[in-house]
């Protein structure tokens, strides 16, 4: 079937600037992490493409080692762009990465020169793009001088392979070293992705927000409902077709009595401002204009449309927030903490 967009697609969204520049990110955007891989159906990753895409969600996120295997979410991705939205690459944006564990040997990961040029080069091959829009560095790295690091990030906007970079997962002073390396360098740190949800505040914590708005470097959270947690589906049972149901990166033993109980009282919450939880669970990652966007996944389209509908409502009473916090406190399943601890 031949995909038309949607006319009004720009109708609802909502489009935030990023940080001091002048690119603009919907304040939701679509990962492809989980359900892009040779494991997942073709149509159902083309439906959930479409769907983002008619609801004006122009940023797709991705990395070298989605799938699985490794590699694949980006070559599922480059043929939904070469079949359905050929004519619309000037109206996406389209994000990599480098610097988890990719291909064998000491070329394969982190964050030297030699592995990020490498793997930006495969990124463009498989998404079969001349360029992506951004860049990451996907993890501090701390056997590597974090200016080879940048260097290298500036190198891939210098020769063309991407338009802006970006950090993931750098805590606030690894972000102002990085900063500091890239302004010197003259690319600017356009984007920082942390992960960031009700179950996982740690970028208050560690300061980072504040780092990010002094420092004029947007921000994309990623796991804004903690991989399906902060949604309906886990209080009654683990459902098979689910992300813990099938084993993948949520640990079940996340879906303890403890996160379950404040999971339940964050419900009645939504539930009072004619929210879903995956609504609201957005919608509060949004508030106050502080982040640039939310980085949401699906496994299907219906869930993209949920998610897109907590755009309606991101305005939140100083009441609401405080009932909120009583049960949006960590639940211990930030799986990417060890990143931030360099
Ligand atoms: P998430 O939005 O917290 O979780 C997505 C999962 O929640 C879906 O797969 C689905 O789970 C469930 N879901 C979504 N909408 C729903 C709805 N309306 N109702 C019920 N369930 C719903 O985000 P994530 O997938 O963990 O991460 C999002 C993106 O962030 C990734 O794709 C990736 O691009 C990025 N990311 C980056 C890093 C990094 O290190 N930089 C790390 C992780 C993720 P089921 O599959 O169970 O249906």
């Amino acid at each position: 079937m031949t995909y038309h967009p949607k006319k009004e697609r720009y109708e609802k969204m909502l489009y935030n600037t990023c940080g001091k520049s002048g690119l603009k990110l919907p304040a939701i955007s679509l990962g492809l992490w989980h359900n892009f891989g040779d494991d997942a159906s073709h149509e159902n990753k083309r439906a959930i493409c479409h769907t983002a895409f008619d609801l004006g969600i122009t940023h797709f996120d991705l990395a070298n080692n989605y799938g699985p295997p490794a590699g694949s979410a980006e070559t599922a991705f480059g043929r939904i762009l070469k079949d359905d939205f050929a004519n619309h690459r000037d109206e996406l944006i389209i994000s990599s990465k480098a610097g988890y564990d990719m291909w064998p040997g000491p070329y394969g990961e982190w964050g030297s020169r030699k592995y990020l040029i490498a793997s930006c080069d495969q990124s463009l091959k498989r998404l079969g793009v001349d360029y992506v829009d951004i860049f990451y560095s996907h993890r501090f790295d701390p056997n590597t001088p974090l200016e080879e690091t940048m260097m290298a990030l500036d190198h891939i906007v210098r020769s063309g392979r991407a338009l802006y970079v970006g950090i993931s997962s750098y805590n606030s002073q690894r972000t102002r070293e990085a900063y500091q390396i890239l302004k010197e360098l003259g690319t600017p740190c356009l984007i920082h992705q942390p992960s960031y949800s009700m179950l996982n505040r740690w970028i208050e914590e560690d300061g980072l927000v504040d780092t990010l708005e002094e420092l004029g470097i947007g921000s994309i959270v990623f796991s804004p409902l903690a991989q399906g947690m902060l949604t309906t589906k886990y209080l009654k049972d683990i459902p098979e077709n689910s992300r813990a149901g099938q084993h993948k990166s949520l640990n079940p033993d996340f879906l303890n009595e403890k996160n379950i109980a404040n999971i339940r009282s964050l419900n009645e919450i939504a539930k009072g401002r004619g929210q879903t939880l995956a609504q609201m669970a957005i919608a509060w990652v949004l508030r106050k204009g502080r982040i640039t966007s939310a980085l949401i996944g699906a496994s299907r389209p219906e869930q993209v449309i949920d998610c897109a509908k907590a755009i309606e409502n991101i305005e939140f009473s100083e009441n609401e927030l405080k009932e909120i916090d009583k049960y949006a406190v960590d639940g211990s399943i930030n799986i990417w903490s060890k990143s931030i601890e360099k």
